[in-house]
């Protein structure tokens, strides 16, 4: 059975005291099993606290974030890929103390917009580090959800097909491909069979609508999406992201 979640800032837009309990009250309350707490800042989310707050609420958590310019494991640089390796570990160590399952998002690159198409050094480079980071996740129960985003957010995944392909690079069972319906809907000729040709390799899914709305209220084919998904096999979470 599928884990169905709410992306944090569905109710919030920081992660203060008061943020964390609202999150957490309101994601409970309507009857979600986890909330996916933005971690653009791990060293922010005070695991303790937070972890309270989960437990007593009966829900679960998973992690996103994107790295920055300044830890780009796409880039090439040495410098850039230590620094992005040691920010990935250090927001799993978080992930471990709050005990969450997936930490997903754009931690392949940087989440922003390239001026330039990604080199296959980059991308061989990025796996690299990839790899060597799963290993420490695996040692914690974690699953990496590599997020397919639009061109505007990443150069280096922007189809399932490349996130696929990526995944194969880095050659970790717990690396995996996370779709988006949001992000699908922009860079898909046929967000259906996006899914269905990611198979066994799909590990995270966002709904969400073609403008982030309200769902229903957009142009995307929800029931095609779930259809494809359940046919898929997929049993991972889906989380609502707006
Ligand atoms: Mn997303």
């Amino acid at each position: 059975m599928n884990k169905l979640g709410l992306h944090a800032n569905v109710w919030v837009a920081g992660w203060s005291e008061d943020e964390a309990a609202l999150a957490i009250a309101k994601t409970a309350e309507t009857g979600f099993d986890l909330i996916e707490i933005p971690a653009l800042d791990a060293g922010r989310l005070r695991p303790a606290e937070t972890r309270k707050r989960l437990d007593a609420a009966g829900i679960g958590c998973t992690l996103s974030l994107g790295l920055d310019a300044g830890t780009d494991i796409s880039s090439g640089d040495p410098a850039l890929m230590k620094a992005g390796e040691d920010k990935l570990r250090t927001t799993l160590s978080v992930a471990r103390d709050l005990g969450a399952t997936h930490v997903c998002g754009i931690l392949y690159s940087a989440f922003q917009k390239y001026f330039e198409p990604p080199t296959q050094a980059g991308i061989e480079a990025s796996a690299e580090v990839m790899s060597r980071v799963a290993g420490y996740a695996a040692e914690n129960g974690i699953t990496l959800g590599m997020e397919v985003v639009n061109r505007y957010e990443s150069n280096v995944l922007n189809t399932a097909a490349q996130a696929v392909a990526y995944c194969r690079m880095v050659d970790a069972p717990n690396v995996k491909v996370h779709l988006d319906a949001y992000h699908m809907h922009i860079e898909e000729p046929n967000p259906v069979e996006a899914i269905r040709a990611t198979g066994a390799d799909l590990g995270y899914f966002h709904t969400g609508e073609s403008h982030r709305g309200y769902i229903g209220s957009g142009s995307i084919d929800h029931a095609g999406l779930f259809r494809a998904l359940v046919e898929s096999g997929y049993d991972g979470p889906i989380t609502y992201e707006s």
